[in-house]
């Protein structure tokens, strides 16, 4: 009866029951700690198995704070001209880009009220369009041209005021925005490599000599450029087919629909818009691309410890159930070590994981 009864608390499952969730809790408890909230223990399983990573450039590669560095006008209109027209069409986008225009607008002195705005046509990946005191515009990302390539060549994005002429476009001025790439970016794609990941990619809606620029300064042999947002989520499904498991890093502006169709979508927290944190899997509230390899990291190790738990409590109650029928095992050792025991060692071993930090 006592030997029966010994056997029954022994093969109590509940050690290996709780292996996985206290190590999944513990894991996503340590990236809590860090600054990034991941969403599900799926997603956390997941990023340790990632073969490829596509990012996103503006918002995400970059800072996303862009600033005006030159704006020329064509013949006949006047660089503040210029500025006022696509101030007053910006002012209806929610884009760094827009921002940028309208902060230089401000620092010109420009009054861009005296403009009547209408007919507002947002252009996903683009950029926007409306007419202005009647007359059709466009500001959108510039077309090649000697004058473009020129501006292009320190990196900056360009974009081109056009005035719709019948069904011509006529470019008013074009403007260069600089934007700065994230310091640890370069590190950080070196380190995820290191990690096995094989294959980097960049996805942007901007020029190809621009995300050339970009991606030779950081590192990144896959560049696709001049993407729409429906060109970024056919870009992610074929790395798919031919990684199998990729993540996408991005933020979210014309790029949402790409972190949905991702194995992993990543979104950046502050620079990110309230779409990206939706569509997203896992977000990173710091914005700091260093938490990318210690997510990789985290995730592995989060698996290695449920492997160890799985195998630490089928060992011990392997032995105890064997050794119950001799009476090798009386109730009290059932009890301290076959149950409870086992049930604390596995969670105090994944408590390890909230301790977890990133390497520096
Ligand atoms: P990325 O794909 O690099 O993150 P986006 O998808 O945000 O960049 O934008 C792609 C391109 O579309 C930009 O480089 C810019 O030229 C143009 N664009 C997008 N929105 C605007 C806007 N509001 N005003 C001007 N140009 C824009
Ligand atoms: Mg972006």
């Amino acid at each position: 009866m006592l030997r029966g009864l010994t056997l029954l608390v022994v093969s109590c499952p509940c050690a290996l029951v709780i292996s996985t969730p206290v190590s999944t809790v513990s894991a996503i408890t340590s990236a809590a700690r860090n600054g990034v909230v991941i969403t599900g223990g799926e997603h956390l399983e997941a990023l340790g198995a990632i073969r490829a990573l596509a990012f996103d450039k503006t918002g995400t590669l970059t800072r996303g704070v862009v600033r005006v560095a030159e704006v020329r006008a064509s013949v006949g209109r006047s660089p503040d001209d210029v500025v006022s027209i696509a101030a007053a069409i910006e002012s209806h986008s929610a884009h760094p880009i827009a921002q940028a225009i309208i902060d230089e607008a401000r620092s010109r002195g420009i009054d861009t009220s005296t403009h009547v705005v209408a007919d507002v046509e947002q252009l996903p990946g683009r950029g926007i369009a409306a007419t202005v005191d009647g007359v059709a515009h466009a500001v959108t990302v510039a077309d090649g041209g000697p004058e473009a390539d020129e501006l292009r060549l320190g990196g900056a994005t360009v974009v081109q005021i056009a005035r719709a002429a019948g069904d011509a476009q006529h470019v008013v001025g074009l403007i260069a925005l600089a934007d700065e790439v994230r310091p640890e970016a370069r590190d950080v794609i070196a380190r995820l490599r290191g990690l096995g990941i094989r294959h980097v990619a960049m996805l942007t809606g901007d020029h190809a000599g621009v995300a050339a620029n970009v991606s030779r300064e950081l590192g990144i042999d896959d560049v696709r450029a001049g993407c729409l947002p429906e060109g970024k989520t056919s870009e992610i499904e074929q790395l798919r087919q031919r990684h199998g498991s990729v993540a996408m890093v991005g933020d979210g502006i014309n790029d949402a629909p790409a972190l949905a169709a991702a194995s992993v979508g990543i979104a950046m927290g502050a620079a990110g818009s309230p779409t990206a944190l939706d569509a997203a899997d896992v977000a990173l509230m710091a914005d700091d691309l260093h938490a990318l390899p210690y997510l990789v990291r985290l995730s592995r190790a989060a698996r290695r410890v449920i492997r160890q738990n799985i195998w630490a409590s089928l060992v011990i109650k392997g032995l105890m159930i064997v050794g119950v029928p001799f009476g090798f095992v009386s109730m009290t050792l059932a009890i301290l070590v076959g149950d409870m025991g086992t049930s604390l060692a596995v969670t105090t071993n994944a408590m390890r994981l909230a301790a977890y930090r990133p390497d520096e």
